[in-house]
């Protein structure tokens, strides 16, 4: 056995409906603009431009009914619901129609973003990490089975910030679908059991503030709910 000079990092996991396993996450990868009309809110073409992914640590996880503090050094924190695809089975430059078969189940996500920060990286042409990439930043509800609800590609896809609902869409809009994105992906890198893909949020996005109650999910997949809550103290 390995003498480590500290405790290890503790796998970050996520729940599955329905299974007393917890899904144990690798990594974190994100697709920006999939949805013609975001697209077009940030200022972009929102024509089929390949698509683009960035990542969060595994760490950034936080589960249904979690408490997110408000990040530090930003002043324009944002939602974005998202579908998320939770991979099962390993893959290398898989064709998307085989893709379904790497995919264990699907849930309803959150990527928040310091937005202000996101911006001022995209227009320096510096990396995202920093909009992107922080503490607490990735949420998401329970993975439902592919095996028990199978491969959803219509249903709305919602997002409400204290009951008034910012976004609302149905995921068939996705500019590029949850097949077209694993084999794509797969041909960058090589994808794992244990890796989820953040597919892109629709329209609406916006700022959230301390004790906001924000809920969303996707019709087929389900729902989850945060709370904004003050900024963290110490470490
Ligand atoms: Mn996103």
């Amino acid at each position: 056995m390995t003498d480590y000079l500290f405790e290890p990092q503790p796998v970050t996991s996520v729940a599955i409906e329905g299974e007393s396993k917890q899904f144990p996450v690798r990594r974190i990868f994100c697709v920006g603009r999939n949805y013609e009309a975001h697209a077009r809110e940030m200022g972009r073409d929102p024509s089929r431009e390949f698509p683009f992914f960035f990542t969060k640590p595994a760490d950034a996880i936080i589960p249904d009914g979690g408490d997110v503090p408000y990040p530090p050094e930003t002043e324009n924190f944002h939602y974005e619901i998202e579908l998320v695809v939770a991979i099962g089975k390993a893959g290398f430059e898989i064709p998307a129609d085989k893709a379904k078969d790497h995919i264990y189940g699907y849930a309803v996500g959150n990527d928040l973003t310091r937005r202000d920060l996101q911006l001022e990286a995209r227009e320096k042409g510096r990396p995202w990490d920093w909009g992107k990439a922080f503490d607490d930043s990735a949420v998401i509800g329970p993975i439902k089975p592919a095996s028990q609800i199978g491969h959803p590609t219509t249903g709305r896809i919602w997002l409400a910030v204290n009951g008034e609902v910012k976004q609302d869409q149905d995921i068939s809009d996705l500019i590029w679908d949850v097949e077209e994105v694993i084999s794509i992906l797969s041909h960058t890198m090589r994808i794992r059991p244990g890796d989820l893909i953040y597919t892109g949020t629709p329209a609406g996005v916006g700022p959230l503030k301390v004790g906001d109650k924000v809920t969303g999910g996707v019709d087929g997949v389900g729902e989850h709910s945060i709370t904004i809550v003050a900024p963290r103290e110490g470490v």
